[in-house]
């Protein structure tokens, strides 16, 4: 059986008996917990473990093969602009579609629950920080942009001291080759890590806090549909070389990462490999676009976000305003930069979104118990998004295998 059969046989599994042993209330109790945490932990830890090196090496490899530095530029020009777009199109995809379906009833708003409010990353911070101070924090926090940003000045200089630089040039290219077979290691792991992750989602979790919020669940799940099917599958379409089919069929192990761990960041290393291998982008464009678009592309979270503001407006009795939707469409792009790719972030941003239009952040204590099963799929969504705007910046500088994509 191929890799992602298993890996999906094993999401089936996990998801069944997670489900099974909750609805039965079985082995309820600390120590089992704990003994399903472990694996899934070790799996997700093995993932971070390969960011940073694989972002670092691919991106130095990718760089110092562009002989025109003007490339770069507008590769980095038209991946932001594509990523903003798609964020803003994902809103307003979302407020249009809660307006109709209307989620939420007024209720009591004394008994929402407690939601523990942290504070939102302020915007212009995430900005000014994109040049570290200090490149060895910057590797050991793992912050993407900082990394990104060294890795590319790294490889432009690279390129500038030329013959002197080969020696480099070529250990680089061998410790990229390592890690990404590092990645094929851990990806033979996968399925026991995705079962356990997935089992204790359920576990924890189960099925009844869905139906409570049926609504406002289902209506993210149609939003994210539509924009997956009609957006990325639309802009696709408009390449006229892109078959579609075989794009989303391409993409099954990162959307399968993405669900499973629901971190954007931690399916960097496995939709590299995808959208190089597998979509036929070249190292130069994908290992740029990918982890830039794991760090600042957030379709799905913004998705969430605008059906997540009509409910609890609806909820607390609020009518929102044409000016209120648009600065919705506004906050949310925007937040979508500062939203790290890991599970829930997108809740905490969503604190930012509702005091644009006055909403209290207690709010999301409504939506938080299901919040894990969305933030999967919307992850799922989120990495779909950047392998798309990868592969038309990749066609758009004539840097796409087109007879691979569509292999
Ligand atoms: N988990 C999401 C991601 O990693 C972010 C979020 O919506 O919370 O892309």
């Amino acid at each position: 059986m191929n890799l992602s059969k298993k890996i999906f046989l094993s999401l089936g599994f996990g998801l069944l008996l997670g489900s099974l042993f909750n609805y039965l209330n079985l082995f309820g109790g600390e120590v089992f917990l704990n003994f399903i945490e472990i694996p899934g932990s070790l799996f997700i830890s093995s993932l971070k473990m390969l960011i940073v090196p694989v972002v670092f090496f691919s991106i130095v490899c990718g760089v110092s093969n562009l002989t025109n530095i003007a490339t770069l530029g507008r590769i980095g020009s038209i991946s932001v602009l594509f990523y903003l777009i798609t964020t803003c199109i994902a809103i307003t995809l979302a407020l249009i579609f809660s307006s109709l379906i209307d989620p939420g009833v007024k209720k009591d708003v004394t008994d929402v629950g407690t939601f523990i409010k942290k504070e939102a990353p302020e915007l212009k911070n995430v900005i000014i920080n994109i040049i570290p101070s200090n490149i060895f924090k910057a590797f050991t926090e793992a912050n993407m942009l900082q990394v990104i940003f060294f890795a590319v000045l790294f490889g432009i200089t690279l390129n500038l001291i030329k013959e002197k630089s080969s020696k480099i040039k070529e250990a680089t290219l061998t410790l990229n080759d390592i890690f990404l077979k590092m990645i094929e290691v851990i990806m033979y792991f996968a399925p026991y890590g995705v079962f356990f992750l997935i089992f204790k989602t359920f576990f924890t979790q189960g099925f009844t806090a869905i139906f409570e919020l049926g609504e406002y669940f289902f209506t993210v799940l149609l939003v994210l549909f539509l924009h997956l099917v009609f957006t990325y599958g639309g802009i696709l379409l408009l390449t006229r070389k892109i078959n579609i089919l075989k794009f989303f069929y391409k993409m099954k192990n990162s959307i399968l990462f993405a669900f499973s761990t629901a971190s954007s960041a931690a399916t960097i290393p496995i939709n590299l490999k995808t959208v190089e291998e597998s979509l036929g982008v070249q190292k130069s464009v994908a290992s740029f676009t990918v982890p830039l678009g794991a760090t600042i592309n957030m379709d799905g979270t913004a998705i969430m976000q605008g059906v997540a503001t009509v409910f609890i407006a609806n909820t607390y009795g609020v009518d929102l305003s044409i000016v209120d939707y648009l600065s919705v469409i506004l906050v949310a792009t925007l937040a979508s930069i500062g939203t790290a790719g890991v599970p829930g972030v997108g809740l905490i941003m969503l604190t930012m979104v509702l005091s644009q239009v006055g909403l209290p952040a207690e709010g999301i204590a409504l939506i938080i118990g299901i919040d894990r099963i969305l933030d999967m799929t919307r992850t799922a969504v989120n990495v779909t998004g950047d392998a798309t705007v990868s592969c038309v910046v990749a066609l758009a500088e004539k840097k796409l295998d087109i007879k691979k994509i569509n292999s």
